[in-house]
């Protein structure tokens, strides 16, 4: 299993190989590793921790999609977590698939339940109003197109929202040959399967052209001062802190054992999200894991993964383009 793949890359480039059965875990957002440090470094209010809540169990959602979108058998390649400006407005989207003759972007939900549909609003089993997701949807897809023939990308486009959780309800929905639910998933991937598809020069030239709009985006951040912040070795698996154990660090709450440097760089990977322009150094980043793992381990960490710049005394760190 690829623990680390998203400190490679936040969004994930693929191409399938024919006859390669290569497997690749979908790297996590960067959004998400941002609340996940928040979450067990500061004092979230009980709307910011339902915030994180929401976004986990979307990405858990787009996880179940992938390792769908991952055993098509043509060429394919899949982009995760896009977000884009156009015309001042951010267009998101959970994948954008790029196949031989067409375009497929897809919104992933994760509802589950029971939800009635009244016309555009969604209410729940008890009977409370929930976000329409596709209001959503609807926003995003007639963003996209205009937003692709700006591009000069002409492939055709389809786009589909996506529900993966087979404990979801809906009454009353009206049906949509662009709304998959849980029950259809695995006709619909049929008939994505059945596309044929080879990818050439072209397809790379519109990744590349599609990837270069891309924005960091962070949709709710909260205002952070390092002091009030718990330091110590998170953890990328749980709500849980590490602790030192010779040449690696363990969980206290989930038991997951890693090596100093992969803890090292995820928390390097935390820090930059919730402080995205501290300098990294030495120092802080000793401190922001707690002073737990030796300060040599750090500077050896830093040094080799990263950029140093500014003399000995001010020398801090940043990503290799
Ligand atoms: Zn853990």
């Amino acid at each position: 299993m690829r623990l680390f793949s998203f400190l490679c890359r936040e969004c994930i480039i693929f191409k399938k190989e024919r006859m390669s059965k290569m497997k690749m875990q979908l790297p996590i957002p960067n959004q998400l590793i941002y609340w996940h440090s928040l979450n067990k470094r500061a004092a979230l209010t009980q709307k910011q921790k339902k915030y994180y809540e929401n976004i986990k169990k979307g990405f858990a959602g787009e996880k179940i999609w992938y390792s769908w979108l991952n055993e098509l058998s043509q060429e394919v390649i899949i982009l995760h977590d896009l977000t884009f400006i156009h015309n001042t407005s951010a267009i998101q989207i959970d994948f954008l698939c790029i196949f031989e003759k067409s375009m497929i972007a897809f919104e992933v939900k994760n509802y589950k339940g029971e939800v009635h549909v009244e016309g555009d609003r969604w209410k729940s089993g008890a009977g409370n109003e929930i976000n329409n997701p596709l209001l959503q949807y609807l926003r995003s897809k007639s963003l996209l197109s205009p937003f692709l023939k700006n591009l000069k990308v002409n492939l055709p486009l389809e786009y589909y929202i996506v529900f993966v959780n087979p404990e979801f309800f809906p009454y009353q929905l009206p049906y949509s040959k662009h709304v998959i639910l849980p029950q259809q998933l695995k006709r619909f991937w049929s008939h994505l399967n059945q596309m044929s598809s080879v990818l050439g020069g072209k397809h790379e030239e519109i990744k590349k052209l599609i990837l270069k709009q891309k924005e960091q985006y962070q949709s709710q951040t909260v205002p952070c001062e390092w002091t009030d912040l718990k330091k110590g070795v998170s953890c990328p698996i749980c709500d849980g802190l590490m602790i030192k154990r010779k040449r690696t660090v363990c969980c206290g709450q989930c038991d997951k054992s890693l090596s100093l440097d992969k803890a090292i760089l995820y928390n390097i990977k935390e820090l930059e999200l919730v402080f995205p322009k501290i300098k990294i150094s030495t120092n802080l980043v000793y401190e922001w894991c707690g002073c737990e793992i030796d300060k040599r381990v750090v500077y050896r960490v830093l040094k080799n993964n990263f950029k140093h710049l500014g003399n000995n005394k001010n020398r801090y760190y940043v990503r290799e383009e």
